[in-house]
């Protein structure tokens, strides 16, 4: 689908990098001959990850253990990766997600998912972008993973749809200031991707599975990782550098399934050619 040298020279940090999309986004980044970061709070998993990647990629690797929401600890990270070589690409894919009652959360639980991924992305992307700019460095991108709850808002993941909504904003609003220094901001909206942590989160057995949410969804299946994978290559490459500011949707379509009008005419996609036909308006007979 690329030249297989499509990344070569550059030097990515994937945050969340250690397990599912991050995984799968590092692991495509250095199939196309990028040297890559990864970032997260548990050292051990990292690691494994890591030495898996190298193994299966043949790739250069790095990993550094950091807690997003600490911006001291966000500092001492970009320091790290600095010494060696500057970044030229951050991807803000750490996340954490609860899926409870809005009215029974607690104050822990909300500061929590707002400090991973709102505040987390925000020092990850000022304490880059601070460097590139210091130095006069252009051509660098900020690339963040979103979920569709931040253009429609969900119930029951509220500080997860608040959090990604502001890291549109921030997307959006960099777009502009960092734009003429050289530095794009861009972002990608997944729907449902199968990943041990989001499953385990957001698809309890309770729920029956998800079967129901592939209904909802007009290609009829959840995505697959190296379709999110390809598009997080194609955005952070040379070839997508006039794309700015934009947050592009790979969902199958879910997002619109809910569409339909104020006649929710989606609820009608399993009708029959007979209850079609019940309804078809009839040729009035007679001149
Ligand atoms: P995941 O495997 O649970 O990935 C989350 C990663 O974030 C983990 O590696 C975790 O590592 C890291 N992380 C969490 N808190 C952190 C912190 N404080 N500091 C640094 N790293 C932290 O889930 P995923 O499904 O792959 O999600 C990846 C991204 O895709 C997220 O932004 C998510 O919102 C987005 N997304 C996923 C889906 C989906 O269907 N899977 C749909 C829409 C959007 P540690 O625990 O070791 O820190």
């Amino acid at each position: 689908m690329f030249q297989p040298d499509l990344l070569k020279g550059k030097r990515i940090l994937v945050t969340g990098g250690g397990t599912g999309l991050g995984r799968s986004m590092a692991h495509r980044y250095l199939e196309l001959g990028a040297n890559v970061v990864i970032c997260g709070r548990r050292e051990d998993v990292l690691k494994q990850t890591a030495e898996e990647l190298a193994k299966e990629t043949g790739g250069e690797i790095e990993t550094v253990g950091c807690d997003v929401r600490i911006p001291d600890a966000v500092e001492a990270m970009m320091d790290k990766i600095w010494a060696k070589r500057p970044l030229d690409i951050l991807v803000n894919n750490a996340a954490g997600q609860i899926l409870a009652q809005t009215n029974k959360m607690s104050s822990r639980a909300i500061d929590a998912v707002l400090g991973i991924v709102l505040h987390g992305s925000a020092y990850c992307t000022v304490a880059a972008g601070r460097r590139w700019i210091d130095a006069g460095e252009r051509n660098k991108v900020v690339m963040s993973i979103l979920t569709v709850s931040s253009l429609t808002g969900a119930p029951f993941t509220v500080p997860s749809a608040m959090a990604k909504a502001g890291v549109l904003a921030m997307t959006k609003s960099l777009a502009v200031e960092w734009g003429p220094k050289g530095i794009r901001t861009c972002a990608i909206v997944p729907g449902p991707f199968p990943t041990e942590g989001a499953w385990s989160r957001l698809m309890p057995k309770e729920r029956g599975g998800q079967d129901e949410m592939i209904k909802a969804i007009p290609m009829r299946r959840v995505g697959e990782h190296i379709e999110l994978a390809n598009l997080a290559a194609f955005l952070v490459s040379d070839g997508a550098a006039y794309i700015n500011g934009d947050a592009i949707v790979i969902d199958g379509g879910k997002m619109l399934q809910s569409g339909g009008g104020g006649a929710n005419t989606s609820a009608m996609l399993d009708w029959t050619d007979d209850q079609w036909e019940a309804i078809r308006p009839k040729k009035k007979s007679g001149p």
